[in-house]
């Protein structure tokens, strides 16, 4: 597969087209940011530990059912997925209070909850990525009412694997954040990434934070967090 020009530059990714109309090349950048983009820095090493640690969660979803855009990772930092149309939906799920959740209502972080929650967020930067509603989705025609069905059914799902994924590695999943899209034919898959810039991260023992939070907090040791992670994701 062939690189070619480069569609997109994101805070935290490139994406290139390839000569498949079909694929798509990411490429994973070492660059942080936070609040919307407020806050800058960059993380030694996060890039290709995002890559490998997405790679390595979207092979065990496929596994257990979910359909994903992963192809195949070409090098440390770069993998090849199937081209979709995102959906611009941010969907989160929780199963411990933490951040905007905890900000919101006004609750301490940790709450461990008898059900995850979902949530939605319209993925919109200049709008500072808003709270919405399935029905707010609906009536921007952001999604039919079919797909919201199934992303929600899909989050549910991918939350049990990686719950039960991490309770083995002694990390308890706080929360995290779920892109969706659409292949050429309408089916919906995941897409986007799985790593400690999208989920919460906290050793089951110690509460240690191992995840984008040490960067956000600047609580120290980021690059180790991360790298920490990867330890206990891949074994190396
Ligand atoms: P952001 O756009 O939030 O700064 P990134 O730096 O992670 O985020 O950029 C990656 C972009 O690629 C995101 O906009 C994401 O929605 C999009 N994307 C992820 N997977 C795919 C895919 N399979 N096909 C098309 N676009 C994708
Ligand atoms: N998240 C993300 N991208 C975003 C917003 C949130 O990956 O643009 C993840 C975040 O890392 C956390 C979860 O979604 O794991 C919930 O984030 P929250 O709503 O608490 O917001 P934050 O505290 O990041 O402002």
């Amino acid at each position: 597969m062939e690189k070619r020009e480069l569609l997109y530059e994101g805070k935290a990714k490139k994406v290139y087209a390839t000569d498949d109309p079909e694929v798509l090349l990411v490429d994973y950048k070492d660059d942080a940011t936070a609040f919307n983009g407020l806050k800058k820095g960059t993380i030694a090493g996060k890039g290709a530990i995002n890559n490998r640690v997405t790679n390595y969660m979207m092979r065990i979803l496929e596994k257990e059912g979910v359909p994903t855009h992963y192809v195949e990772e070409i090098s440390p930092c770069e993998t090849l997925v199937k081209k979709v149309s995102i959906v611009p939906l941010e969907v989160i799920i929780r199963n411990i209070s933490a951040g905007s959740f905890a900000k919101r209502f006004g609750v301490s972080e940790g709450i461990v909850f008898e059900e995850p929650t979902i949530e939605f967020s319209y993925k919109n930067d200049e709008l500072g990525d808003p709270l919405m509603n399935a029905y707010h989705a609906f009536a921007l025609g952001l999604a039919t009412k079919k797909e919201i069905e199934t992303i929600k059914e899909m989050a549910f799902k991918i939350n049990a694997v990686m719950k039960d994924f991490f309770r083995k590695l002694k990390v308890d999943l706080v929360d995290f954040k779920l892109e969706f899209g659409r292949l050429s034919d309408g089916t919906i898959v995941l897409a986007d990434e799985i790593s400690p810039d999208t989920c919460r991260f906290w050793d089951s023992e110690t509460h240690e934070k191992l995840d984008k939070d040490r960067f956000r907090r600047d609580l120290g040791n980021v690059e180790d967090a991360y790298k920490e992670m990867m330890k206990r994701i891949l074994g190396e």
